[in-house]
């Protein structure tokens, strides 16, 4: 694996795995949010400053086939602008024009593919009618395995260098994320600039953290979170639990939890968390009061109760005051910080106030010197929504790539590079 830092692209042609799996308006089909686009940037001008040519290949959405709405040509000005240069579009990842194109790319020219997921092979995911017996799913797949590398053979063609940087799908073998990677030598692939950073804030947290090494969890479930809360149960100082998922933990130890969010057939699982925590000598924090509601709504009634005293009929949609501030003590004493998942039903004003304080407390707490790293969707959010996003010391841009990392699983496209 060589890295992009000091790999010279002159005279090079590199096949550039990008995200631009972008938000559209529905309407005009304008891209509403350029995060994503904007983090390819650097890797992009790296090649063409370099004298390099880049072909960009990306999906967006989830697309049966060739369906005009997935297009990726909307995000072509966007990226024009951000780049300051012209970018080719081919219309067809696979066609003979997108081959001539590649062939005849300059050096210091970009151009793009359109989505690679209007070819199901690009995935392995056969569409089949609902009717479809198993036999025949497992026919199916298996002859678009077979596709999938003819996709990644075909595409490899088109250039001498593979990189990587599209760290949201890196946790997909799909053809151009990872089953590429093997038609191009060990010299000869590399990650792009965003999942070198990802990788390096990543393991920053899970490798050599320093300590105090404190781990927020939030949001809906146990079962969606259980797996990375053991696997940080190896390495954490302390643990804050806050959310939905609180409660599932709250009914475990004997408490009242009233019509709060409970995952009944996870019960075990949450007392076998409290059991691994005290085996490991970990501080698990759970929020100590509760900010309850009458119903599921921004209008709601709402009283605060001690965590395991929540009424019946009542639910529990925010941490309490007493909670934010032992949250935040514990937060401010911390060398290194994981936030993953809100406290409370943020999207909703008056169930806010938890998640906003704890975003608050670990940009204090980054200002202070401690390395905070932020993931998954709603506390990226969160973070945004409060504009502390250059507060904090990084914000992850992959939110199920993320979570499968931290859960100490392999993720194919960085194994399918870096061979481990
Ligand atoms: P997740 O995607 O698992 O991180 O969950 C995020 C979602 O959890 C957000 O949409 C929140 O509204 C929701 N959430 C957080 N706290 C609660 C709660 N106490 N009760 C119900 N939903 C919650």
């Amino acid at each position: 694996m060589k890295l992009i830092d000091n790999f010279n692209f002159k005279g090079h042609k590199a096949i550039v795995r990008v995200d631009f799996n972008v938000p559209l308006d529905k309407k005009t089909r304008e891209v509403t949010d350029d995060t994503r686009i904007r983090g390819a940037i650097k890797t992009i001008k790296k090649i063409v400053s370099d004298g390099g040519s880049a072909i960009l290949m990306s999906h967006l959405g989830r697309p049966e086939g060739i369906q005009d709405k997935y297009s990726l040509k909307p995000v072509l000005p966007v990226l024009e602008k951000l780049l300051g240069m012209k970018v080719a579009f081919a219309p067809d990842a696979l066609g003979d024009e997108a081959v001539a194109m590649a062939a005849a790319l300059k050096p210091g020219e970009v151009m793009m593919l359109e989505n690679v997921r209007f070819y199901p092979e690009e995935e392995g995911k056969p569409i089949l009618p609902e009717t479809a017996s198993e036999e025949e799913k497992k026919a199916a797949k298996a002859a678009l395995k077979v596709k999938q590398k003819e996709m990644a053979k075909k595409l490899s063609t088109y250039a001498d260098i593979y990189v990587n940087d599209a760290f949201g799908t890196a946790h997909r073998a799909h053809a151009t994320t990872a089953v590429m990677a093997d038609y191009f030598p060990e010299d000869k692939r590399m990650f792009g600039f965003l999942i070198n950073s990802e990788l390096a804030a990543m393991d920053k947290v899970l490798k050599s953290s320093q300590k105090p090494f404190t781990a927020v969890m939030g949001g809906a479930k146990v079962s969606d979170k259980i797996l990375i809360i053991d696997n940080l149960l190896d390495r954490v100082d302390n643990l804050i639990i806050g959310g939905g998922m609180t409660y599932t933990f709250i009914k475990a130890r004997g408490g009242r939890i009233g019509n709060s969010l409970c995952e009944e057939d996870k019960l075990e699982v949450a007392r076998a968390v409290m059991e691994k925590a005290k085996a490991k000598g970990v501080n698990l924090i759970f929020p100590v009061d509760s900010v309850n509601a009458d119903k599921f709504d921004a209008e709601a009634n709402t009283y605060v109760s001690a965590i395991d005293d929540v009424k019946d009929g009542w639910m529990g949609l925010d941490i309490g005051p007493k909670s934010i501030a032992l949250f935040e003590k514990v937060i401010m004493d911390s060398k290194t910080i994981l936030w993953n998942g809100p406290m409370g039903v943020f999207e909703m004003e008056k169930f806010a106030a938890g998640t906003t304080a704890i975003a608050e407390a670990v940009a204090r707490a980054t200002e202070k010197g401690a390395f905070s790293l932020i993931g998954g969707g709603d506390s990226v959010a969160a973070i945004n929504k409060n504009n502390l996003a250059d507060k904090v010391s990084y914000v992850s841009t992959g939110g199920g790539a993320m979570l499968e990392y931290m859960e100490g699983k392999k993720l194919p496209g960085i194994t399918a590079i870096r061979g481990e």
